[in-house]
């Protein structure tokens, strides 16, 4: 390109977002409250690559669902192979607990992870290309009480965020031995309806009719609300696991209403799914989903392992939030000549090990030029290192906030500094 064309502004990927400093603050203070609740239940981090192979998840999510038909951000790479960049996690912990032998340690086994997934989906208001998942998993726990107690948990999560208006919705989607009568009978009613659904619908009713109550078409709705529902076919060891979940929910005190049509847009999952919905999210309005696979790992060629989690979004999650994130404290450093600003370096560095945030400019300012940069940066302390300080070797600290003013060494003023933050914490 010649050099004298227009410069066109190279921008974000549509449906792809930064999350500039001010923001990152909220999603820091959310992934932290997340990670300090999953470590309460026992869960540890597992962190697995963004980038897979593409097979993972055509065998893992499912090669009718939405996701792999439509959504994935797949290419051949430079030898050859084709990668895709994850539309969800859970196939990528199945891949690494069969790699890494994980089931041979004592079980169950509890894993979170927070990350970027990626689908190719038609953006918009809480949909995006790029999104941001919490995710949790636990494997070799077959009780239902498990089911109840991640669902305790995402609440637990939500209620520390600030969420409220939530609605939590379950459902049965029975397994391998009760999900092909259904399956059946649900195909029948499928092509019987054929003409007046969708197209997309029309090939779900070939392929894999469960997809269809996934259809946002009022007239697909309209329809599929006449079809056959899952739970009037589980059998007696699927009815009882999820009559025990939502017994435990109960206990719990968690209150939730049974979604017969729930099947969520996965193809694995068995037995319990359920959703946690905020009220006035409009369209996009699940925060929370998940649900039991306890047949995927097996079919991966793994151990007999059963599964359960779920996956928050954080986008959505902050939609909602109401948190706060505390004002940051630090120390702006008012030097006067070159001999008080390397003394303000080396006074950075000792406050720094106190775990005090210094911030030293280089800029050549006067006193008054310092103080009106360290309103605006909103600085809580001054640190004031002129001719008279050098020579005492004493330094002036100014409370930005109190508007007092002491003096003192280096470890003195960090006592200062320190004792406030304390006494503001406490
Ligand atoms: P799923 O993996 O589809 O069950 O999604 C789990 C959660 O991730 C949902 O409840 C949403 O909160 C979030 N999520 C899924 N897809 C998107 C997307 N395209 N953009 C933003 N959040 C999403």
């Amino acid at each position: 390109m010649s050099s004298d064309q227009p410069k066109k502004e190279i921008s974000a990927i549509k449906g792809t977002h930064d999350i500039l400093p001010e923001e990152a603050r909220l999603w820091q203070l959310a992934e932290a409250r997340a990670r300090e609740i999953f470590e309460l239940y026992g869960y540890r981090e597992l962190r697995a690559p963004v980038i897979e192979p593409t097979e993972l998840f055509e065998k893992g999510t499912g090669a009718s669902s939405d996701i792999v038909t439509k959504e994935m951000y797949t290419f051949v790479d430079k030898g050859g192979r084709s990668v895709t960049l994850r539309p969800e996690y859970t196939p990528s912990v199945v891949r690494a607990i069969i790699e890494h032998r994980l089931d041979l340690q004592s079980q169950p086994l509890r894993y979170y992870y927070m990350g970027p997934m990626f689908r190719y989906d038609r953006p918009q208001k809480g949909r995006y290309r790029q999104f941001h998942q919490i995710d949790i998993e636990v494997f070799g726990e077959k009780d239902p009480a498990v089911d109840a107690e991640i669902v305790e948990m995402a609440h637990r999560l939500l209620a520390r965020l600030g969420v409220e208006d939530v609605l939590t919705l379950v459902n049965s989607v029975g397994c391998k031995k009760c999900r092909p009568a259904y399956g059946q009978e649900l195909r029948q009613a499928a092509l019987a309806a054929r003409d007046k659904l969708c197209p997309d619908c029309q090939r779900k009713a070939e392929v894999n009719p469960l997809r269809i109550f996934d259809c946002k078409n009022e007239v697909c709705r309209q329809v599929a609300s006449g079809f056959p529902l899952i739970i009037d076919f589980l059998c007696a060891e699927c009815r009882d696991h999820f009559h025990k979940f939502r017994e435990y929910l109960d206990l719990y005190g968690i209150e939730y209403r049974v979604e017969p049509t729930l099947v969520r847009g996965l193809d694995y999952y068995t037995k319990t799914a359920f959703e946690i919905v905020a009220e006035h999210l409009g369209a996009q309005n699940a925060i929370c989903g998940g649900g039991r696979y306890d047949d995927m790992v097996r079919e991966f060629g793994g151990p007999d392992l059963c599964g359960i989690g779920f996956a928050m979004g954080l986008e959505r999650l902050l939609s909602v939030a109401r948190i706060q994130v505390p004002k940051d404290s630090f120390v702006y450093f008012a030097y006067l000549g070159d001999q008080a600003k390397k003394e303000s370096l080396r006074l950075a560095r000792v406050l720094r090990s106190e775990g005090i945030e210094c911030l030293v400019e280089f800029r050549d300012r006067g006193m008054k030029a310092h103080f009106s940069r360290a309103n605006k940066l909103g600085a809580d302390w001054v640190l004031i290192i002129g001719e008279d300080e050098l020579k005492k070797g004493k330094y002036q600290l100014k409370d930005m906030v109190n508007s007092r003013q002491f003096e003192g060494s280096a470890l003195e003023l960090a006592g200062i500094i320190k004792g406030k933050k304390i006494l503001e914490i406490g």
